[in-house]
């Protein structure tokens, strides 16, 4: 499993979602909602979220325990 985590950085400029919709979204509030773990195949897309974010705001543990 991986842990997500997204730092009080965030902008929620919501460019994670358009390269992991299926780790974050926003809200109707506008604000970013994530689950916070995920399966290991999910890890390229939420690399590929963390590595566009301008904030530099998601961090990202692999061998999470399941
Ligand atoms: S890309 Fe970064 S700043 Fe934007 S919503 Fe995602 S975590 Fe927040």
């Amino acid at each position: 499993m991986l842990q997500i985590h997204v730092s009080e950085d965030c902008q929620h400029y919501a460019q994670c979602v358009l390269e992991a919709p299926g780790q974050f979204r926003l809200g109707e509030d506008g604000l970013l909602q994530y689950a916070g773990v995920a399966a290991d195949e999910a890890l390229v897309d939420v690399e590929a979220a963390a590595d566009v974010c301008p904030m530099r705001a998601i961090s990202i543990v692999a061998g999470w325990p399941s």
